[in-house]
């Protein structure tokens, strides 16, 4: 079986998580959390990195410091991951869905602007398969109206938007390192900021809303409890295992790269053909290879490819059920205008299998497949109809 997601790995991880067992020091903000952070600093241009525990906490911790309340409208993507929503629901707030782009699948910057009311408090932008939404006209459109913008780059990490990094762009910015992003601490993210006010802040929320951040740094000499907080931070043993990938960052984004490249060349004929589409990455964006996925005619004709996959020992995925069809999306949630996109686009994709190391024979068997579902009988086999019906006349 050719895998969907293999979690990264590349050979340190055992010997640094052994460093920080020797260091006598695994709970939270050691040494590779130290190291972890200040590589994010320094290679993404941001004053201030933490790591947490999830993306899902980096977007509740955005959430807390952007002051959302109960009542404040959000406006976000329906076509996005729960934890997007998650975090501001967990504060009261009303989700306001934009509909997509089909070319990018990132929320539409052109529909953000009527979407907005005197509710409204903040733009949650997810730069999805790591492709950069529009910065900077949604940028633009918060500064008009006074909004916190918080990047959900959890599929951004080392992708950029005009040459700046993804979550470095807005008030904040939040990362993924589960194991099925391009660099992994098992469970793991970060919040990025460049205001220093946030600072204190975060390291409060972070720390059961105590001042321990402070007292480690010796500028005060004793810690006590000063407001609400929760624990979003990670053991130095997660830390260490994802600085054994930040520190060849280039060479897994670009063993993906290879991947990414072999698919778009291998399944242009299809393309060509017009049996499925292509991802398509703007001109402003340098993505990093998140995600390998194409567009089929429909929801019937994706069920049936997922199934001649699996007869051929592979694992293909299809995601996001839209956010505003699910039970907590209706009642936490509404569709503004028209859901033109979100729903038939999401019900067209899959994505292929896609990690560091997918060696090129397996690449090469996935392609073979797809070709030969469309064009080689496959599909007849699965006594599939393509929608316009006389693809294969
Ligand atoms: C993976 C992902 C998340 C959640 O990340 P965790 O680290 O698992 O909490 C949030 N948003 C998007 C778009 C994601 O892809």
């Amino acid at each position: 079986m050719i895998d969907f997601n293999v979690p990264p790995f590349t050979g340190k991880e055992l010997d640094y998580i052994k460093e920080a067992i020797d260091a006598r020091k695994i709970s939270g903000d050691g040494k590779f959390t130290r190291k972890c952070s200040r590589w994010m600093e320094e290679r993404f241009q941001v004053k201030h990195t933490l790591l947490t525990t999830s993306c899902t906490h980096a977007l509740e911790m955005a959430a807390f410091l952007a002051g959302i309340k109960p009542g404040d409208e959000v406006i976000m993507p329906a076509y996005t991951f729960v934890s997007t929503a998650d975090a501001f629901v967990l504060q009261g707030a009303k989700l306001v869905f934009v509909d997509v782009r089909p070319e990018t699948m990132n929320m539409d910057e052109r529909l953000i602007e009527e979407a907005i009311t005197e509710r409204t408090k903040a733009i949650v932008p997810v730069h999805y398969a790591g492709v950069a939404c529009a910065m900077d006209e949604i940028m633009a459109i918060a500064k008009r109206h006074h909004l916190i913008v918080i990047e959900d780059a959890a599929q951004g990490v080392d992708a950029y938007y005009k040459g700046t990094a993804l979550g470095t762009i807005g008030d904040f910015g939040c990362y993924s390192f589960h194991e099925t992003k391009n660099y992994s601490m098992g469970e793991g993210g970060a919040i990025l900021f460049q205001k220093d006010e946030y600072r204190e802040k975060a390291e409060i929320l972070r720390e059961k809303g105590t001042n321990r951040s402070k007292f480690f740094r010796g500028q005060i000499d004793k810690y006590t409890w000063v407001n609400y907080g929760s624990s979003y931070l990670p053991s130095d043993m997660n830390a260490a295992y994802l600085y054994a990938q930040l520190e060849i960052a280039d060479e897994i984004t670009r063993d993906r790269m290879r991947s990414y490249t072999y698919y778009q060349e291998g399944l242009k004929e299809l393309a060509d053909q017009g049996y499925i589409s292509q991802p398509w990455v703007p001109e402003y964006a340098v993505h990093n290879a998140h995600m390998y996925y194409i567009k089929v005619e429909n929801l019937e004709v994706r069920s049936r490819l997922i199934a001649y996959l699996h007869d051929n020992s592979i694992h293909s995925v299809f995601h996001y059920i839209p956010l505003h069809t699910a039970p907590a999306g209706i009642r936490f949630g509404r569709f503004f205008g028209e859901d033109r996109y979100t729903t038939v686009e999401s019900e067209r994709l899959l994505r292929l299998p896609m990690y560091y190391g997918l060696e090129e024979k397996d690449l090469e068997h996935v392609v073979k497949t797809i070709k030969s579902f469309f064009i080689g009988g496959g599909i007849i086999a699965g006594q599939a109809a393509i929608g316009n019906g006389n693809k294969n006349e």
